[in-house]
């Protein structure tokens, strides 16, 4: 991959998809939730789930899609509670640790940027324990926009003093992506591996990786099979 290093400061890193396999997520909302909803609310699973995909989308691009407590209030489930009962599948993708720990030893500040909530964090950071090797985590709920909002990359700014000429920001969002290109964000790259059961399809638009090692001088891409 051509990534000058010379040329970067700062790594913002997204969380779920990105370093962590978006399995546990997609399998938590689509199957786990309409599974306990389905048994409280006595209907069937596929009831629920018609009627439970379309209260998230409703809720897309908002700080309430990754908020815990909303979706306890809404759905009357204890949320928090529901994610510890699959945090086995709370998993780091491959080469991640190896990647933080190249920033660590090349004096790049790393930076967790995520839209997940507080709770969501405090969870995977406990089970992945990935959290010392960041110089900071923010989450969207502290900024109070979420990274779809293109007002939101300025925003970090009061969090995090960055300059955008020489920042890289890995995601598996490319609305996200989108938003911070139109801030200014030079470096822009795309996981496209973003969960273990999905074949990765390269963006059209980024710099698309399959694994960190691929961003790694030397590492090659040797992953990539
Ligand atoms: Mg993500």
């Amino acid at each position: 991959m051509n990534i000058d290093w010379n040329c970067i400061d700062t790594v913002l890193l997204d969380m779920d998809g990105t370093l962590l396999d978006r399995h546990f997520d997609d399998h938590f909302w689509l199957e786990h939730v309409p599974k306990r909803w389905a048994d409280q609310n006595r209907t069937s699973l596929e009831f629920a789930k018609e009627h439970l995909y379309a209260l998230f989308r409703s809720q897309e691009n908002t700080l309430n899609w990754t908020d815990l407590d909303y979706w306890s209030d809404r759905l009357h489930l204890d949320i928090p509670l529901l994610k510890q009962e699959v945090e086995h599948l709370i998993a780091v993708h491959p080469f991640v640790v190896e990647f933080l720990l190249y920033l660590k030893q090349h004096g790049k500040s790393a930076w967790l940027v995520t839209n997940a909530h507080s709770k969501t964090l405090d969870l995977k950071m406990k089970k992945t324990r990935l959290g010392p090797y960041f110089n900071g985590i923010i989450s969207a709920h502290q900024v109070g926009l979420p990274k779809e909002d293109d007002r939101f990359w300025n925003a970090l700014q009061d969090f995090i003093s960055y300059d955008p000429d020489r920042t890289l920001l890995g995601e598996d969002s490319e609305t996200n992506l989108g938003t911070a290109e139109r801030f200014g964000i030079r470096y822009l790259v795309y996981i496209s591996r973003y969960s273990s059961v999905v074949i990765p399809t390269p963006s059209s638009n980024y710099l698309s990786i399959n694994y960190f090692s691929q961003l790694i001088p030397g590492h090659g891409d040797k992953a990539a099979d």
